[in-house]
């Protein structure tokens, strides 16, 4: 270990004050750079450790950091967890009393404050950038810089405004931050906040802790519910759905078989949100089930998995929520099942949507990259990352293509089947007709229209229905067939089928399992012997409860989210290690000098009793 007098101010408080002993990736230079006086513009995803970045140059430098974030929701939060850690910080927002507010300023008046968040409406107003002419500051500090955009989904125009901190604050360091990994939402923060002599910061953009996993629907309820026992018994995580509808059944549904699971969605009443967010915040393993109203603002570290089970948008979409899961580094899931009609509605929604033809285009693109991420047999995390203009071309050994590789098959002359059925039933039918006819079943509407008749009839037998359905899937997600916009799933040719047809091009195709339906295996496979969170003997696990009933005991009696007393990564420590002396404790990495003095006997206790 490092003697204190070699180690660096910024060491020492990261040290003395977080717990922790290294700096990660580019925080050490960022950190240097900010406590220097210079500018910055961190990009660096979600759970890399941005807040660090400007907390500890707060803490060194004289003065307060003032921290400009758009979310009051999080700003209790993050202040709750500082003042856990020693860090005199406070908030300043719509939320607080009018009295509460002035006590704040007058503590920032008096230099009592190390950390001040504020929300940009209050920044902005005269009276406060007077008032912090009066105080001396340590650093501006700009979070979820992306809201500058306006391209953006999180667009918010006071946030246009900030520049003014640089031209009223010229000595005052500036520090800019986002998850938002893409190039032009990097060039507008820098223009739009006068970041151009700012230093940029870069991290990869890869979460190598999230495992991701698309699998083929079935029936859908029962590999979601295979897979949460299998791996997530008693964990925290989010469940995606499209529709408000579709997140109501399904928290019942697993509700009903026992899951601790609570809906989300915005036609919910205020009192019931709130409720409800409160409940995944501050208990242990509430499973949210949510339409993409819940997420911004969900900085709860120990979210072990999230899963899809309707598609996203796009993959900024897919990356943005499945980032959610892991902040605090530990191994977490990323699940999703996908289907054809996950392929037919979506590509309907945009096609019959309102936005011009420009914009359309736009959002087929991204929704095609995204199916190309379902399709791929290549790693997942590639495809991902080179979608975001990151090189990466390892294969992660932590996807399931990489951990069991997809099977594919020359479907060439199945596609021709499916394609010519499509052309000889005139261009408007789905699926289930369209199999009918290959399979060569006489339903009344097959004999109806006359489709009995028809070459193609009956010369699909070879592949099941469950098979047809995955070669349309395919070859609606290839492009080669498109969904008619009257709402029936109907399907046509495009111009991306005719090499195909006239025998110029191959196309290999995925094969999907075929025991998928009845009982999904996803115990037994390569894939969850890694699963989330496993100890080695039921002893540790049973340790493991013990000292998250101890965390969650001390949170209640402060009104505060366990994670904020400690994160499960400090726990988990815990469990491997087994201090039986305080000094054994304080070496676990998340326990700084206050913790260990507020926390430190108690938890002693329960691992001696242990012992
Ligand atoms: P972000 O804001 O980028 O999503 P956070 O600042 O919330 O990420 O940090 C993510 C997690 O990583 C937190 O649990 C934090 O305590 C932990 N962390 C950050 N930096 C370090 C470090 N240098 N050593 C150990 N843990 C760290
Ligand atoms: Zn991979």
């Amino acid at each position: 270990m490092l003697s204190l007098t070699t180690m660096t101010p910024a060491l020492q408080t990261l040290h003395a004050v977080f717990g922790y002993n290294d700096f990660r990736g580019n925080q050490a230079a960022i950190v240097e750079h900010i406590i220097n006086g210079g500018d910055a513009l961190v990009l660096m995803p979600t759970g890399g450790g941005k807040s660090l970045c400007y907390q500890i140059p707060a803490l060194v430098r004289r003065g307060v950091g003032i921290v400009v974030s758009p979310l009051i929701a999080l700003m209790q939060n993050q202040v709750d967890a500082l003042l856990q850690a020693g860090v005199k910080a406070a908030f300043l927002n719509s939320s607080l009393t009018g009295q509460a507010a002035s006590q704040v300023e007058q503590q920032l008046l008096r230099g009592e404050l190390d950390l001040l968040y504020v929300a940009p409406e209050r920044l902005m107003t005269p009276r406060f950038l007077q008032l912090l002419e009066r105080a001396e500051l340590a650093l501006f500090a700009i979070d979820e810089a992306h809201c500058v955009s306006q391209w953006g989904h999180d667009f918010r125009a006071e946030y246009l405004q900030l520049s003014v901190l640089h031209e009223r604050f010229p000595a005052v360091p500036r520090i800019a931050l986002t998850a938002t990994a893409d190039t032009p939402t990097r060039h507008e923060i820098v223009e739009r906040l006068g970041l151009s002599e700012a230093q940029q910061f870069v991290s990869s953009f890869d979460r190598p802790n999230i495992r991701y996993r698309i699998v083929q629907k079935a029936s859908t309820r029962q590999q979601l519910q295979a897979f949460l026992e299998a791996e997530h018994r008693g964990d925290a995580g989010i469940i995606y759905c499209l529709s408000r509808k579709r997140v109501e059944e399904t928290a019942a549904w697993l509700a009903e078989r026992g899951w601790d699971a609570l809906p989300y969605h915005a036609g919910l009443d205020n009192d019931t949100r709130q409720k409800n967010q409160q409940r995944f915040l501050r208990e242990e393993g509430v499973i949210m089930v949510a339409t993409v109203a819940f997420g911004m603002g969900i900085d709860k570290p120990n979210v072990r998995f999230v899963a899809h089970l309707d598609l996203p948008k796009s993959m900024e979409g897919y990356y943005q929520e499945t980032g959610r899961a892991g902040r605090d580094g530990l191994p977490s899931n990323a699940w999703m099942a996908y289907g054809l009609g996950d392929v037919i509605t979506l590509r309907q929604m945009v096609d019959s949507g309102e936005a011009n033809e420009q914009r359309k285009r736009l959002e087929r693109q991204k929704l095609d990259a995204l199916l190309g991420l379902c399709e791929s047999t290549l790693c997942r995390r590639q495809v991902l990352l080179n979608y975001f203009g990151e090189q990466y071309s390892a294969v992660c050994g932590n996807c399931d293509n990489c951990l069991e590789p997809v099977q594919t098959w020359d479907g060439t002359v199945a596609a021709q089947m499916g394609l010519s059925c499509v052309y000889r039933t005139g261009q408007r039918f789905g699926v289930g007709h369209l199999t009918d006819v290959l399979l060569g079943k006489s339903t009344d509407q097959v004999q109806r229209f006359g489709h009995d008749k028809l070459s193609t009839f009956g010369i699909g037998k070879e592949f099941s229905q469950t098979q047809w359905s995955g070669i349309f899937r395919q070859l609606v997600a290839a492009g080669m067939l498109a969904v008619d916009m009257e709402g029936h799933g109907g399907l046509r040719l495009t111009d991306e089928s005719r090499p195909l047809l006239r025998g110029e091009q191959k196309i290999a195709l995925r094969k999907d399992p075929v025991s998928l339906g009845k009982k999904p295996k996803a115990s037994q496979s390569a894939l969850s012997s890694k699963a989330a969170y496993r100890f080695d003997s039921p002893e540790s696990e049973a340790l493991w409860h013990a000292l998250k009933a101890k965390r969650t005991e001390l949170a209640r009696e402060q009104g505060v989210p366990p994670y904020v007393i400690f994160h499960d990564s400090t726990l988990r420590e815990m469990v491997e290690r087994r201090p039986q002396r305080l000094a054994q404790l304080a070496a676990i990495p998340g326990i700084g000098k206050q913790k260990l003095e507020h926390y430190g006997e108690e938890f002693l206790e329960v691992l001696v009793d242990f012992a």
